[in-house]
């Protein structure tokens, strides 16, 4: 589950809503809760739960988890209960959570910018194959997500992680996020600024800080001075992107209110540069403001995203400025058109320093233990003591010398972890799906996986960047609103009217300058066995169709 999905709610009906009760927000004076979530968060901190956790539970068993904690603070410290097997898709909105409820967790690690060492890697990999029944995905926020993991063990599994440097601390929950960072920060040749430090300060300041941890609901961030656009900055509720200001020299233009979800929204510029060193008081600033001002009332209105589309880009960066800055930002410059489509740093690379990165694509971000204990032995046995998670479900090794690239990219071939993937296998993304996720109605990594296998095999002339986004419900944790072909799971009529499993199909969406979401094509529907066949025709109707640089767009 890449973001903590909220369960849609049954359509209440249509009623006014008096503006007497107002929106919940702190900072006007309502700060009675007005929703079980708001009123659990109240009763008692997320963080709180880590003691219970490791004195109570993990000794006495599942069955003993408090209801609030089991569906509420315990992913406060990245733990979600993950789907019972063998409950079909066309029962996930009809049961109650509990029915469909496993008794083991989803445990999402954060790695904050990607970064990774390879002895953390050997630890993430172990910890996949003791605990985890040798799970581990690389999810399109740079985490790594276990399932299968007993509550009985997460002393143990903490114990190793922190050992490390590693954390699940607000991993899910109304927590701010881990911070994604351009997973080449501080070694691309073309980079713009190195947002690293930022990123540190940042976690140092905030996360796990009791002035942070009872938001209105999720806040995801992102920070990348590449100028591929590597983080998909436009969907985040803060972003932070490279540009180089005339005057002041490299630092960042602010994006705010990005999300996507059910109510999809491209985040806003604030028209305001700067600095490396101003970064972390303006990501504190604008989580404050959503801490203070965000709608609480509603869940569905709980984004930054909300107050930002209410307020607009100058009220917002006023507020920002005044009340929580005391300082006025400089005016500064959008960021510029990415000279390539791709963001995924697949391939090899030269360095800053001469030696080389090679990024490199598992089948929709699923790898496991062993594959990624034999990546981080692979790395150090070419010299390598750095890897990298990606915001595309894809990998780095970094600091090859020239003499060893050909031999390292052997290594991760010959794990089927390509270095020159098709375009299928380079493009197409999957959230968990009905695997794990209590939320599903279909399956999307397995489905995913043998999608790009069949469009190897149908179209292997097919040479044009492509994005393929499954959902597994109307969530969009695989960003299928900004991809070329977005799929979004639901159960479809078969040709004999029977219910089976298929996807809403949305054409045309991008990320970018010139964001947009797919269109939803009006009653196009297809059913999971369906798939290869219309993706295959829509791509080759492209092919034959398209004018000399022109990329995919419905
Ligand atoms: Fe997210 Fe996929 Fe689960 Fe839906 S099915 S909530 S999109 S992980």
């Amino acid at each position: 589950m890449p973001a903590t999905p909220e369960k849609p709610t049954p359509a209440a009906p249509r009623r006014r809503v008096g503006r007497h009760r107002g929106e919940g927000q702190w900072a006007v004076g309502h700060m009675t809760p007005l929703n079980a979530n708001e009123q659990a968060k109240k009763d008692d901190d997320g963080l709180n739960v880590r003691t219970r956790i490791e004195t109570i539970y993990s000794k006495r068993g599942f069955d003993s988890i408090d209801g609030a904690d089991l569906r509420g603070r315990m992913r406060w410290w990245g733990l979600y209960t993950q789907r019972k097997p063998g409950i079909d898709g066309g029962k996930t909105a009809i049961l109650e959570p509990e029915e469909l409820d496993d008794k083991y967790f989803m445990l999402r690690v954060r790695i904050d910018g990607g970064r990774l060492t390879t002895g953390q890697l050997r630890v993430i990999g172990e910890i996949s194959q003791e605990f985890a029944r040798g799970t581990a995905d690389i999810t399109d926020r740079q985490n790594v997500q276990y399932h299968w993991i007993r509550i009985e063990d997460m002393p143990e599994i903490w114990r190793r992680l922190e050992a490390v440097g590693l954390s699940t601390t607000e991993a899910c929950g109304d927590t701010p996020r881990v911070i994604l960072g351009s997973p080449v920060a501080g070694i691309a040749e073309d980079e713009i600024i190195d947002g690293t430090p930022a990123i540190d300060e940042i976690y140092r300041r905030i996360v796990g800080n009791k002035d942070f941890s009872n938001l209105p609901r999720k806040f995801k961030s992102a920070i990348s001075g590449s100028p591929l656009l590597d983080v998909a900055h436009e969907i985040n509720d803060i972003a932070f992107v490279g540009v180089d200001h005339p005057e002041h020299g490299p630092g960042f233009d602010v994006w705010v209110g990005g999300g996507l979800s059910t109510n999809p929204k491209i985040g806003v510029r604030l028209g305001a540069w700067v600095s490396l060193d101003e970064v972390p008081d303006v990501y504190e600033g604008v989580i404050s403001i959503f801490r203070d001002y965000g709608y609480r009332r509603l869940r569905t209105r709980a984004r930054l995203k909300f107050l930002v589309a209410d307020w607009g880009p100058e009220k917002f960066r006023q507020v920002l400025e005044e009340q929580y800055l005391l300082r006025k930002l400089a005016d500064g410059p959008a960021p510029e058109q990415p000279v390539q489509q791709w963001r995924d740093h697949v391939g090899v690379h030269r360095q800053q320093d001469g030696r080389f990165y090679i990024g490199f694509a598992p089948r929709v971000g699923r790898v496991d233990g062993t594959i990624l204990t034999k990546v981080a032995e692979l790395a150090e046995a070419h010299g390598s003591g750095r890897v990298r998670t990606t915001a595309e479900q894809k990998m780095i090794v970094l600091d090859i010398e020239e003499s060893q690239v050909e031999s390292m990219t052997a290594g991760l071939e010959a794990l089927d972890l390509r270095v020159n993937p098709s375009p299928f296998r380079r493009g197409t993304m999957a959230c968990t799906g009905i695997e794990f996720c209590k939320l599903a109605i279909v399956e999307t990594k397995a489905r995913g996986a043998s999608l790009i296998d069949e469009l190897e095999r149908r179209i292997p002339e097919f040479d044009q960047p492509i994005t393929i986004n499954i959902n597994g419900c109307p969530n969009a944790c695989a960003r299928i609103q900004v991809a070329d072909i977005g799929l979004k799971g639901q159960l479809v009529l078969d040709d004999d009217g029977n219910q089976v499993e298929g996807y809403q199909v949305h054409l045309g969406g991008a990320l970018g300058l010139e964001p947009g979401f797919g269109r939803k094509v009006r009653g196009l529907k297809v059913s999971s066995a369906e798939l290869p066949d219309y993706v295959e025709r829509v791509l080759r109707r492209f092919e034959e169709q398209r004018e000399d640089g022109e990329r995919f767009a419905a």
